[in-house]
């Protein structure tokens, strides 16, 4: 006789540390296991679909395909089981006792700053599976894969806590069957009425049938009663869908639980027929600044699920959509590799953009307020766009919002067409200033020329917008202009005429004369300035010198960077050069140029190269 034997495996660490998460810190929402175990299921029938159109010869396969659900009472169980793809005994290991995920470190961490283990987390890392120990005190899944060459079925069993079991068995049916041993506490979920009320909250976009099986009083009989409609939303028509329909498909596409801002959803016929449906979530994913976060489309090909996160139909900087697209123009047996450089794929994507960023721009007309929350949650993300996709730069650049002078507050809400519009009658471009912090931009010595003749300049200080501005050269004719560089068209715009060395005193032009001496090795140019009013001096960038932002950015990621000489501007009015103007001595002199220098450089960099050498200096002038 053949006994078959059963063997013990332990959970990976990262696995069993989870399990003891969910089933230790969820208490409300438990209902959600049901909702893991049929989108399950519907994946495995996706895939059965799937993997059988390129060989239908190896595959068990029907049109019958389904779901179904039922109760035991009696012993305490719920049974949902499936005819989709089924799993290999490698396959239950792998799947159901380790988490192939990359991240599960920083999942499990975020999910323990959510003080009461806020599920819809789970569902948004996809660890569903583990999700029925919230409910059960064992688990039994019963598969077999439905290749026609794999005869032999595989029982796993656990309790949750660290081991489970694995047994060769027979399986007459393809597919998984999976019974949930319910704890006694939770004997709730043994009522028919409270599981059909799950089930139809959780599986109306679920595209097969989901049916429980109910039992009739009069005549005795068990029969199977189809709950949801299993259409496929995106197929109907617009104006047959209601608001709450698209808000509850959306939230069963992404697992997630907040409601969408907004989404468009267009059909289009014609050379390149398609649906696509796009939505624009309300929070960012917990991993979306995380390198391999995966973002992209669900992609579907006439009607037949292809794959999820399909990136190559929108850019990096749109990676915050969620939707789905559904061609019917690719091959059905479309792959990864196919979908790359595909002349299709770049059409879908180009079309994809334009949507994308329609809806963006109607949400920002009609709906300032909603779109002000969009860019507080994504503008990061969108900044990226001008360095990605020159083509649609002046879109994108319409849609980017800035923080300025005027403004008066760190929240970016200021469109450029708006900057534009407020523009002083002789300006011809557009002033912008890039820092380390808001704070240290909208004190910067070179916004002072700027606020006392009521000239508007943006203040950008994320750390992308240095790299951004490389980019966004000029929007609606107007040049784009940074205001820590050296910029002739200035003069032509302040009331001040250029301060004339003729009308000068002689002594000032003797003090530039002994400055630029001084300093001859240290800096590009010295000059006198009427910018400034408070600040005695300050330094500039040449135009064609590279931006102290940009060299910070250029060494914080590692690369060597020539030393920036300066132009240093002295303010001649202001009370310290005169002052300092009259020292005869000639190292005291020195000494105090060095300090202004010093000063300059420290307020145009926020360090400085021996800043010892600094208080030093100034501790000795100060005595
Ligand atoms: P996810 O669904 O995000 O992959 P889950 O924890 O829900 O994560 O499931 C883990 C894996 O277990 C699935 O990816 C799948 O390979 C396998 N699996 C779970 N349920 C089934 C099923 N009903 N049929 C076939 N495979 C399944
Ligand atoms: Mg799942």
């Amino acid at each position: 006789m053949n006994i078959q034997k059963q063997e013990t495996y332990n959970f990976k660490s990262e696995v069993k540390e989870l399990l003891h998460l969910m089933i230790h810190s969820l208490y409300s929402n438990k209902e959600i296991f049901l909702r893991e175990l049929i989108s399950n299921a519907s994946d495995a029938i996706d895939k059965l679909r799937f993997i059988s159109i390129s060989s239908p010869e190896s595959y068990e396969n029907d049109s019958d395909m389904n779901i179904e659900i039922s109760i035991n009472k009696a012993q305490g169980t719920i049974i949902i089981s499936d005819n989709g793809i089924g799993m290999t005994r490698e396959d239950a290991i792998e799947n159901l006792g380790t988490i192939a995920k990359s991240g599960t470190k920083s999942f499990i961490e975020s999910f323990k700053k959510e003080k009461n283990g806020n599920n819809s987390l789970i569902g948004e890392f996809g660890v569903g599976f583990y999700s029925s120990f919230i409910v059960s005190q064992k688990v039994t899944v019963r598969t077999r894969f439905a290749n026609t060459a794999h005869t032999e079925g595989t029982l796993w069993e656990s309790s949750g806590e660290g081991e489970y079991n694995i047994k060769k068995i027979t399986k007459k049916k393809r597919g998984t069957e999976i019974t949930l041993y319910l704890k006694k506490e939770e004997e709730q979920f043994l009522d028919i009425w409270r599981i059909r009320n799950i089930i139809s909250k959780y599986s109306d976009h679920i595209m097969v049938p989901v049916k429980i099986q109910t039992y009739d009083e009069k005549s005795k009989t068990y029969s199977w009663e189809q709950i949801n409609k299993a259409k496929a939303l995106w197929t109907l028509n617009k104006t047959s869908i209601t608001k709450k329909e698209y808000q509850e498909f959306y939230k069963h596409l992404t697992n997630d639980s907040n409601n969408p801002i907004i989404w468009s959803h267009n059909k289009v016929e014609g050379n390149q027929e398609y649906i696509s449906l796009l939505f624009i979530p309300k929070k960012a994913d917990w991993d979306i600044w995380n390198r391999d976060n995966k973002h992209g489309l669900k992609l579907y090909v006439k009607r037949v699920y292809i794959m999820d996160n399909s990136n190559e139909f929108l850019p990096n900087y749109l990676r915050f959509i969620k939707g789905l697209i559904d061609s019917n123009n690719l091959p059905l047996n479309v792959s990864r590799e196919i979908l790359q450089d595909n002349r299709i794929t770049n059409n879908l994507k180009q079309a994809l953009i334009k949507r994308s960023l329609k809806m963006l721009e109607k949400l920002a007309k009609h709906n300032v307020e909603k779109y002000q929350k969009f860019w507080n949650e994504f503008g990061l993300i969108l900044k990226e766009g001008p360095a990605e996709d020159s083509k649609n730069l002046n879109t994108i650049a319409n849609l980017l919002r800035f923080t300025s002078i005027k403004n008066n507050s760190s929240e970016q809400t200021l469109s450029l067409k708006e900057y534009i519009s407020n523009m002083h009658e002789k300006q011809e471009k557009i002033y912008y200033i890039t820092a380390d912090s808001y704070i240290s931009a909208k004190n910067s010595p070179h916004l002072e020329l700027f606020k006392k003749n009521n000239i508007d300049v943006l203040l950008l200080s994320d750390k992308i917008d240095e790299w951004m501005m490389n980019y966004l050269l000029e929007f609606e004719n107007k040049k784009f202009q940074s205001i820590s560089k050296d910029d002739i068209s200035l003069n032509k715009l302040t009331e001040e005429k250029k301060i004339n060395n003729h009308e000068l005193e002689t002594k000032i032009i003797d003090f530039l004369k002994k400055v630029k001496n001084i300093l001859k090795d240290e800096v590009k140019e010295v000059r006198l300035t009427n910018r400034l009013t408070e600040t005695p001096c300050m330094v500039l960038s040449d135009s064609n010198e590279m931006t102290t932002q940009m060299a910070k950015l250029f060494s914080a990621a590692g690369q060597k960077v020539p030393e920036i000489k300066y132009i240093f501007e002295i303010n001649p009015k202001h009370k310290l050069i005169k002052k300092i103007s009259l020292i005869q001595d000639s190292n005291e002199l020195q000494e105090w140029i060095y300090l202004l220098l010093d000063q300059a450089l420290l307020s145009e960099k926020g360090t400085l190269k021996n800043p010892h050498q600094f208080i030093t200096r100034m501790n000795q002038l100060l005595i």
